[in-house]
């Protein structure tokens, strides 16, 4: 809700801050760093090669130009001049956040490991947990709300919850499963375009329509009669699962493929001998069925059988 609302947040932070008792020298108090022997305090190198001479960082003293000895470091940085510390920032988080977002805070990062400069800017990274009301795409909201079946079938309203709290939402008759509606400007700002964007994104309500598992036998006796259901005898059920067997095997004779394959024979002349090398191909794997049948014993032969069977009921329409 935060995300969508905006808010303030305390985070906590590890950044490299400069070393207090040393002020960021790496050097005791009382103490002084000596200078650099490789680089004699300039800090860099000369080298030459192939002719050419280039100035490169000391090695020793990272070019510094000095070095702490050992008994002169700071106890608490380590001569580093920097320690980590774990501190906490106060975050302005704004409306419309999303996983991913970031934002920047100005002088709250690291200090630089040399000199006096300022701080660095600190980035943090949003990320929104789920909600277990809303989804997001975006600046639009999304969410699911389940009507009765009843409401869906004459109408009706449905509470909706939404990012500033529950709407009233009306519900024709007549809805159907998982149809959308949008509530315009209810979804959150849109921090893609700018952050002080006033658009606001819309909330996209999906209506699951709750379908009753189990009905009182005046209900279902209710429903018959509302929608014109007939009382189903074993036998007509079993009459009309026959025809539709029946309308099947028509189809079968009648075979779309073997249609579509004469007409592009009639346009191609290419293709004009296909059709007939398909259907002797056919004959001969019936063919071969039938010898596999007739080789075929145990259950290799019961399933020949099944297969036979299936012919003849083909030939018979
Ligand atoms: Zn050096
Ligand atoms: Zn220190």
């Amino acid at each position: 809700m935060v995300a969508a609302k905006g808010g303030k947040r305390t985070v906590p932070v590890s950044r490299l801050e400069r070393c207090k008792p040393c002020k960021g020298s790496g050097v005791k108090e009382g103490q002084k760093a000596k200078k650099c022997t490789a680089c004699g305090g300039t800090g860099s190198m000369r080298i030459t090669q192939g002719g050419f001479q280039f100035a490169m960082q000391c090695n020793a003293c990272g070019g510094e130009g000095t070095t702490i000895p050992h008994s002169a470091r700071c106890r608490s940085c380590e001569g580093h001049g920097l320690v980590e510390e774990t501190t906490t920032v106060d975050v302005d988080i704004p409306a419309g956040v999303d996983t991913g977002t970031q934002v920047r805070l100005t002088g709250k990062g690291n200090v630089p490991d040399r000199g006096t400069g300022p701080a660095g800017d600190l980035y943090l990274e949003f990320q929104v947990e789920p909600s277990p009301l809303f989804d997001r795409s975006g600046a639009d909201v999304l969410t699911t709300v389940t009507i009765p079946l009843s409401t869906a079938l004459l109408g009706g309203s449905v509470r909706v919850p939404t990012v500033d709290g529950d709407v009233e939402l009306t519900i024709e008759p007549g809805t159907q499963p998982f149809s959308k509606r949008i509530l315009r400007g209810r979804g959150v700002p849109d921090i893609t375009t700018s952050m002080r964007s006033s658009r606001k994104g819309d909330e996209i309500v999906t209506l699951r329509i709750e379908i009753p598992r189990k009905l009182s036998e005046e209900q279902r006796e209710g429903l018959k009669r509302v929608f014109g259901v007939k009382l189903e005898s074993k036998e007509s059920k079993a009459e009309r699962e026959g025809e539709g067997k029946g309308k099947k095997e028509e189809g079968k004779s009648t075979s779309p493929l073997d249609e579509g394959t004469d007409k592009t024979a009639d346009r191609k002349d290419k293709k004009s001998g296909g059709s007939f090398f398909r259907s002797a191909f056919d004959r001969i794997k019936d063919i071969k069925e039938g010898l596999g049948k007739e080789e075929g014993s145990g259950k290799e032969g019961q399933d020949g059988k099944g297969r036979e069977g299936k012919k003849e009921a083909k030939d018979s329409v």
